[in-house]
């Protein structure tokens, strides 16, 4: 069985609030949010880490990335954004199944990046 929140989110098992989606990847806003406006941008496909992509993953994350400028007012990134991924225990990474974090609506200092523990 998959346990994974993510794919349970992309399956509809868990409910969110979903602001983009097409055949490549979904974005919705994070559960916690950790800028004026922080949303996650996660591919269909599964996998934990960078280092496990396969050639249809990477391609799949191209096209997540170049897609994201293009949802600029969707999104709200007119103003400015962050991209974050997270990899393993260090980075603090919580959910293995690779998303990047859309942050954006405020000046985003480094220091606000950091989690207080
Ligand atoms: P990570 O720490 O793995 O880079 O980021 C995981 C992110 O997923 C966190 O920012 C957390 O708030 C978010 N998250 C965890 N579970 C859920 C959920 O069920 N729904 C949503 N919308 N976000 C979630
Ligand atoms: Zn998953």
């Amino acid at each position: 069985m998959n346990d994974c929140v993510f794919c349970k989110i992309r399956d509809g098992v868990i409910p969110s609030e979903k602001v983009y989606e097409d055949e490549t990847m979904f974005i919705i806003k994070d559960i916690d949010p950790k800028a004026e406006r922080h949303y996650l941008m996660i591919p269909k496909r599964h996998f934990k880490l960078l280092s496990e992509m396969t050639e249809k993953d990477t391609e799949d994350l191209g096209r997540c990335l170049k897609k994201i400028p293009e949802l600029s007012s969707l999104l709200g990134l007119e103003g400015g954004y962050r991209l974050v991924i997270n990899q393993g225990d260090d980075a603090g990474q919580t959910v293995f199944h690779l998303h990047v974090h859309i942050m954006c609506g405020q000046s985003l200092d480094f220091p606000d990046l950091r989690r207080s523990k």
